[in-house]
């Protein structure tokens, strides 16, 4: 392959589609592969072990940790993730792009060990659709959904070490710009022009919480 085979990261908030993006990165194309991580989060309704994640107790998941199988790993909303270094090896000896989705604490982590990862932060196209993404998936309750909210404002705030911002506005479009920065052709652009976006994304999400999510059907508007 002509392209310079390295890692991709996509960070995001969740419920901004990342795991979708990053599904669909991989599918149908052999020069990309998707990382899957370990976790210790249960596994959600047709999540399937060793395809989604590999499912894990904490205890395996420390010894994991001990035996330096992680090329990074973190807690985020109470539960620990992790990336196996094996993958990240066997998809630089293919010369693969191998595909993240991990969260920002992980791709510092990353990009300090691999400086060759590409660190894409995924922006939602507003906190209506983020908040609705989040609820609509119906498996999380109104506890987890304000943890999630916490943790956005946080990850949000991180968009600052990213060197190509892109927004979920349309899953198509999208695609084609993580494309063109993988290939080389999208040259690290600033994160100047959203950082007013992701300052009203925060206020909003700040006043959602405040409300305790009573009036967040009008977010958007
Ligand atoms: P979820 O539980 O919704 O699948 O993932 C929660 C968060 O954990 C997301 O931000 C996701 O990107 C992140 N995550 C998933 N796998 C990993 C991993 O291996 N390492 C790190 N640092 N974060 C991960």
């Amino acid at each position: 392959m002509s392209e310079r085979a390295s890692p991709v990261v996509l960070a995001a908030p969740s419920g901004t589609g990342k795991t979708t993006l990053a599904r669909r990165l991989v599918e149908d194309r052999e020069d990309y592969v998707f990382s899957i991580s370990a976790t210790t989060r249960p596994p959600r309704p047709g999540e399937r072990d060793g395809i989604d994640y590999h499912f894990v107790d904490r205890a395996r998941f420390e010894e994991m940790v001990v035996s330096g199988e992680f090329a990074e790993w973190a807690e985020v909303h109470g539960r620990l993730y992790g990336t196996p270094q094996a993958q990240l090896k066997h998809a630089a000896e293919s010369g693969v792009h191998v595909v993240l989705d991990i969260d920002v604490q992980g791709a510092r982590q990353l990009s300090a060990s691999v400086p060759d990862t590409k660190l894409i932060f995924v922006l939602p196209p507003d906190v209506g659709t983020l908040l609705s993404r989040l609820t609509g998936r119906g498996t999380e309750g109104p506890a987890e959904v304000a943890r999630r909210l916490e943790s956005a404002l946080e990850e949000l705030q991180a968009v600052e070490n990213f060197d190509y911002v892109v927004v979920n506005d349309d899953l198509e479009r999208c695609l084609g710009m993580i494309r063109g920065i993988v290939s080389g052709e999208i040259r690290a652009m600033g994160h100047e022009a959203v950082e007013q976006d992701v300052e009203v994304f925060r206020s909003e999400i700040r006043r959602i919480l405040a409300d305790d999510f009573s009036d967040y059907t009008n977010v958007s508007s």
